[in-house]
């Protein structure tokens, strides 16, 4: 089996960087040690190794599909349902009261990264299903609870997420699906949904529907959403009876083949009924929850596509013959051809993938840091901190790494020549795999606004302030080494140029000009994003240097640690650079897109 992501490279960050186990010291985690987190992710491994990565190929080929009513998915999805579930990992956020692992976010990230990077198909079933059960363990009553969990983290039942309407995508305020009021407190749903991933297939004896719809009468936009659970099979009487929930079709997509999108109908023949999560009106608050983790578990996605890319690619470059070095001084056809990895260009787009992955994942695990902090801290100042700065982090932990993991990816393709644009080395299989993650939960658009428009002002500015704050720390201890000086300052630069661009962007939004300040909103999320990872690329190598000055390495330590340091310098010297550009453009008066604009596309 190929090598798809580094397990060296996992540790260094759980226990060197983020030191995860330190989590285990708080009361919530005290069921587990560092030994208990070792064999999670020893059995994330082998389900990795032994039904998720053998089954990706499969899964592309003999893709989801519908036919007489019903969806067909690939065997493997029922014995890596029934893995994940008897390993605990499906429940890994679950309470322990309600038959959940209890696990730290850092663990989840760490394992899901794993399984992701084997076969993004395969995990999205249970990205999903573990999702919408933390969100009815979060909100829904004890009896919905009883009902669902247990065999939601069993893994014998499919979960959901229903958002999506023809009408209503990136603007869920126009969502029609309707709830009626029923006597016994239930609803009478009725409408459509489509894309719904996961949303239909043979191995799940239900499928648990996290569906947003509106109560007769409730207000117009967001505020009048509420959140049900609307399964396939309801229970009555002690019996699972039909619930009039319908398959109508699947959407033949360029990516993540094996996981059915389906359009999905309700009350078609006024028998479906749905069961009111929480109040109502409330169901976007509610859904967020489950929005916010998956924007993560994407993030992942886009990370671990990648590290299966990279590492495909670094052995091709390792194994491919071609052309001379550029050290040879003319070119003599008897002399034999150099590796394709002795070319400067090709070690650029290695270099380049590298940053890109282990830069993402460093961010992913940051994020997931606070997540953990936020959750077992006593309430108080420390507390609103760390959630504050998740809540800023999330449209870029979502963003960076699906953005420039398709820039990496494509690289990737690029390093096996003609190669990587046919389907021997399944490279082209995960170009395609990774393009939907800047769309789905949320557009880059969309993500780039959330950070702009909300995040950067949320509570007036705080999160922002202590974000900068966090930057800065690194900075501080960074210069402490004279080896990373040079990278500190360069950061210190590179995060005042982003203050100087957002606070020109602010004085639109400060006199109203709503339009002019979010117009380029993109533009400012990826000069956001790429100076987030140069952070997380200092980070890093402030302990590889403490490492290589601590000295009493093994030889691959030291290889390791030195070339840390050497991406660090890369994403320094060729990816950060790249904010200058950014920056001028959004410094820049000149506006081209705007409503003022006379703009004639012919
Ligand atoms: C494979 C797949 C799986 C999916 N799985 C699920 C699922 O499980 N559950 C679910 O509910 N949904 C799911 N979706 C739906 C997905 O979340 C939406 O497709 C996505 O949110 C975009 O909505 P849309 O397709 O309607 O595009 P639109 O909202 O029409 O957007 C089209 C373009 O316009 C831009 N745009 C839209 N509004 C604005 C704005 N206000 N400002 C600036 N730009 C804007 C967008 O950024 C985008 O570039 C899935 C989609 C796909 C393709």
């Amino acid at each position: 089996m190929a090598k798809y992501y580094s397990l060296r490279n996992l540790r260094f960050l759980v226990r060197e960087v983020f030191q995860a186990s330190e989590i285990t010291k708080y009361p919530h985690f005290s069921h587990l040690d560092s030994e208990t987190l070792e064999m999670v992710f020893d059995s994330a491994v082998q389900i990795a190794d032994t039904i998720a990565y053998p089954a990706a190929e499969g899964m592309d080929k003999e893709q989801a599909e519908f036919a007489n009513g019903s969806v067909t998915v690939h065997p493997a999805v029922e014995k890596y349902m029934k893995a994940m579930g008897e390993s605990g990992l499906l429940g890994a956020a679950g309470s322990l009261e309600m038959g959940g692992s209890q696990l730290p976010v850092m663990s989840q990230t760490a394992t899901g990264f794993v399984l992701t990077a084997a076969n993004n198909s395969i995990t999205m079933f249970t990205g999903l299903t573990a999702g919408s059960a933390n969100l009815i363990a979060s909100f829904g009553s004890q009896e919905l609870k009883d009902t669902y969990l247990p065999n939601m983290y069993a893994g014998k039942w499919q979960g959901t997420m229903c958002l999506t309407e023809p009408q209503a995508g990136s603007s869920l305020h126009y969502i029609t699906s309707s709830a009626t009021p029923l006597a016994d407190g239930s609803y009478k749903i009725k409408g459509h949904k489509i894309y719904i991933s996961a949303g239909d297939h043979q191995f799940a004896e239900n499928i648990v529907h996290l569906y947003l719809a509106r109560i007769d009468g409730a207000p117009a936009g967001t505020k009048g959403i509420s959140l049900f659970v609307v399964p396939k099979k309801r229970l009555e009487n002690g019996q699972f009876v039909d619930n009039d929930v319908k398959t109508i079709g699947i959407f033949h997509k360029m990516g993540q083949k094996g996981t059915p999108a389906i359009h999905l109908e309700t009350g078609s023949n006024g028998g479906t009924i749905g069961y009111l999560v929480g109040e109502p009106h409330k169901g976007l608050t509610y859904m967020f929850q489950m929005m916010n983790e998956a924007r993560i578990g994407v993030g992942i996605t886009g990370a671990a596509i990648a590290s299966n890319v990279y590492y495909a690619s670094l052995q091709y470059a390792n194994e491919r013959p071609q052309g001379q070095k550029l050290t040879i001084k003319g070119q003599d056809p008897n002399t034999p051809q150099t590796l394709i990895i002795n070319h400067p260009d090709v070690k650029r787009m290695l270099l380049f993938q590298k940053s890109i992955v282990e830069g993402s994942i460093s961010l992913i695990m940051q994020a997931s840091k606070y997540a953990d902090l936020a959750h077992v801290l006593e309430a108080g100042e420390e507390k609103e901190k760390y959630q504050l700065l998740l809540d800023f982090l999330t449209p870029v932990v979502k963003t960076y790494p699906t953005e420039a993991g398709q820039h990496s990816v494509s690289q990737g393709v690029q390093v096996f020549g003609g190669g990587g644009y046919c389907t021997d080395f399944g490279v082209e299989r995960l170009y395609r795999d990774i393009r939907i993650t800047t769309i789905y939960e949320g557009t880059t658009g969309i993500q780039s606004q959330a950070l702009l428009g909300r995040n950067i002002v949320m509570k007036n500015g705080k999160a922002a302030m202590l974000y900068f704050q966090e930057v800065q720390n690194t900075i501080k201890e960074a210069n402490t080494y004279d080896a990373l000086k040079k990278y500190a300052q360069k950061l210190t630069e590179a995060t005042q140029l982003v203050q100087k661009v957002t606070q020109h962007l602010i004085s639109f939004a400060m006199k109203g000009e709503t339009e002019r300040f979010l117009s380029d909103a993109t533009l400012y999320m990826e000069m956001f994003g790429t100076v987030a990872i140069a952070w997380q690329w200092l980070l890093q190598g402030i302990y590889a240097q403490q490492s290589l000055l601590k000295g009493g390495l093994t030889e691959d330590d030291t290889t390791f640690y030195e070339s840390k340091i050497h991406t660090m310098k890369f994403f320094f010297a060729y990816e950060l650079p790249k904010t200058s550009y950014l920056a001028t453009r959004l410094l820049d008066d000149e506006v081209l897109t705007c409503e003022s604009e006379k703009v004639a596309f012919v």
